[in-house]
């Protein structure tokens, strides 16, 4: 389960940084997710509801902002929005030949869309 070990490693950097800054509780967490990621906003928030449980960070407010997904085109030069995957683990697999939408070539790299983690977190000493 992929969300989980997500999961767990959000909440352990938030708690260092937590620690660093002499934090008492966590207020809120904002996570950004990649549209080329393939994870679950949905099963995200609840892996992090429960890997929180117990921390300071429990019942912080979790913002998750998707980032959209950008490629560039090595042969026309296009750069800009890619082509939407589906949420399926075998077009997961096949991401690195992304179609150009201008050319149709199959020559891109991704530039966009691959973030995945903790932004900023709010807290309260
Ligand atoms: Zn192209």
């Amino acid at each position: 389960m992929h969300e989980l070990s997500l999961a767990v490693s959000i909440i352990e950097t938030v708690l260092k940084a937590a620690k660093e800054y002499d934090a008492k509780k966590i207020l809120e967490i904002n996570v950004e997710i990649g549209d080329l990621t393939v994870v679950s906003e949905d099963r995200l928030r609840f892996t992090l509801e429960i890997t929180s449980k117990d921390t300071i960070a429990e019942d912080a407010k979790i913002n998750i902002t998707r980032m959209p997904g950008r490629i560039r085109c090595k042969k026309c030069g296009y750069e800009g929005e890619s082509p939407p995957i589906e949420d399926d683990p075998l077009q997961n697999l096949l991401m690195s030949s992304l179609k150009c939408p201008k050319c149709g070539d199959t020559h891109t790299e991704i530039i966009g869309g691959r973030e995945l983690g903790v932004k900023d977190i709010i807290a309260s000493k």
